[in-house]
Parts: structure tokens; C-alpha cells; sequence
């Protein structure tokens, strides 16, 4: 089966400061993998290199068999991002977000908006379409920006520290939603956080430090019998390599 998301040996650097230093590891599709990493690990930097905001000079990153360098079109119309930085319309509705995505990406009118009433279904959110976004709570604009990144039907789902800035409550039940997409709808997700209690036993995890994957599983296997916090802080801690 062609994997979700394949990233081989990608290096990326900001003129002199090494970013990413040789990246490779294989999301299976339907799979969510937490990339785990402290300030600076390079994580922001992969997602740049995923959406296509930025290039990488060095190896080769595939969405759903999609290779990004050779046929970046293709590859982003499987992808849907989320990013660290909130950027729905405050002033508009849930729905008319959404729908406005929808335009953007050629998807006509009428289907927009069953597209979206369908996604907000799958983020619990159907009940809040006609409520302004401005008027939402901190954890509901979040899942209303996963809807919009869903209205494309895309194969994988990246989020970039999604729950910054959310209390715990918000914080459990948007890593649960999103838990939820990967096993009811095949999506597969990379979710980029430094907070280790968002992952559980069964997710891949990739932990990344100083721009290199220090370690790639299950996280109950990466864990064994100690706490991943644990395991998570003395592969990352300032003497680790
Ligand atoms: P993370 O998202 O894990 O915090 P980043 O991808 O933001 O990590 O950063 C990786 C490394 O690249 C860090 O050392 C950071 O200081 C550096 N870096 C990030 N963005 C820039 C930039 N625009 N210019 C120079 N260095 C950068």
C-alpha cells in the first residue's frame, strides 16, 4: 500500500543554521504519527517543506504517492494543513469559512456546502455552521479550522501544534477528534507538538531533535516500560546528540 506521507532524507538549512539534517520516515495512510520535538527541532520547518511554502534542496517528501518536488499540484491537493497560527475570517460565519475555502479550490458552490456540513459533522461542529467565528470558543475555532482543512477531501491531514493556547479540556477533546478522523476516515496525520500527554500508546511516533529523527514507532514500544515524557526528555535533553 502506498504510504500517506514518505520523507527521505531531507536537509534543509536557513543560510549557515542546519534545520533539517537528513529527515526520513513512512506515515502509513490511516495512521497518526505525533512528530515530537522540543523548540527548534526542525518541526515548523517540515511543514513548511509539506506545504509547499518552502522547498527543500535535498531529498524527497511524497503525499499519498505524491512526489512534492516533481508534481507539487498533485501532492497538495491531498494534503490539508493546519497551522500554529489561527486564520479563520473572524467576522464570517462557520459555514461561510468554510464555503470560501471551497472556492478557492475550484469546488463549485453547490457542493461546497454540503462538503461542509459534512466535515463540521466529523468535528462535532454541524450545530455551530451558523454562529460567527469571532463568537467561538478557543477549541471550536480550532476544530472549525480542521473542518476547512478536510473540504478538499484530502488523504493526509498535517497540524502544527494545534492546541496551543487551549485549556486541557479543549486540548483532550480536539487530540481525540483528530484521533477519531485517522481511524473512521483513513486519514492519515502528522500532528507536530512538544506536549508528549497528546500522544497515545498506539501512535507512531517520530521524535525529532536538532533537525534529526532520534527515534521512529509505536510509542509504547519507543516508551517500554517508562513514561514517554521520560523517554521524550533524555533523548532531547541539551547533551543528547
Ligand atoms: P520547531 O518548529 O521544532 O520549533 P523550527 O523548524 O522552527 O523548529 O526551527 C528549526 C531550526 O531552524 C531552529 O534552530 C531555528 O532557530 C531555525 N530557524 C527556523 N526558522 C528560521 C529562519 N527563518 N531563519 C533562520 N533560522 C531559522
Amino acid at each position: 500500500m502506498t504510504p500517506g506521507l514518505r520523507i527521505e532524507d531531507v536537509r534543509f538549512a536557513y543560510g549557515a543554521k542546519t534545520a533539517l539534517d537528513g529527515v526520513s520516515f513512512t506515515v502509513e495512510q490511516g495512521a497518526f504519527c505525533a512528530l515530537l520535538g522540543p523548540n527548534g527541532a526542525g518541526k515548523s520547518t517540515l511543514f513548511s517543506l509539506l506545504t509547499g511554502l518552502m522547498r527543500a534542496p535535498h531529498g524527497r517528501l511524497e503525499a499519498a504517492g505524491h512526489d512534492l518536488g516533481r508534481a507539487p499540484r498533485r501532492a497538495l491537493a491531498c494534503i490539508g494543513a493546519v497551522f500554529q497560527q489561527p486564520t479563520l475570517d473572524l467576522d464570517l460565519s462557520v459555514l461561510r469559512n468554510l464555503t470560501y475555502f471551497a472556492a478557492l479550490h475550484g469546488i463549485p458552490r453547490r457542493e461546497a456546502e454540503g462538503r461542509a456540513r459534512t466535515a463540521l459533522a466529523r468535528l462535532s461542529m454541524e450545530e455551530r455552521a451558523h454562529e460567527r467565528a469571532r463568537d467561538l470558543n478557543g477549541g471550536h475555532r480550532r476544530r472549525a479550522e480542521i473542518a476547512r482543512a478536510l473540504m478538499h477531501d484530502p488523504a493526509v491531514l498535517l497540524l502544527d501544534e494545534p492546541t496551543v493556547g487551549l485549556d486541557a479540556q479543549a486540548r483532550a477533546a480536539l487530540t481525540a477528534h483528530v484521533h477519531d478522523l485517522a481511524r473512521d476516515a483513513g486519514l492519515t496525520v502528522l500532528w507536530a507538538t512538544h506536549l508528549v500527554d497528546e500522544v497515545r500508546p498506539a501512535d507512531q511516533v517520530v521524535i525529532l531533535h536538532r533537525g534529526r529523527v532520534v527515534a521512529d514507532g509505536a510509542a509504547s514500544v519507543i516508551a517500554g516500560p517508562r513514561p514517554l515524557t521520560d523517554v521524550f526528555l533524555s533523548m532531547t535533553s541539551r547533551r543528547a546528540a
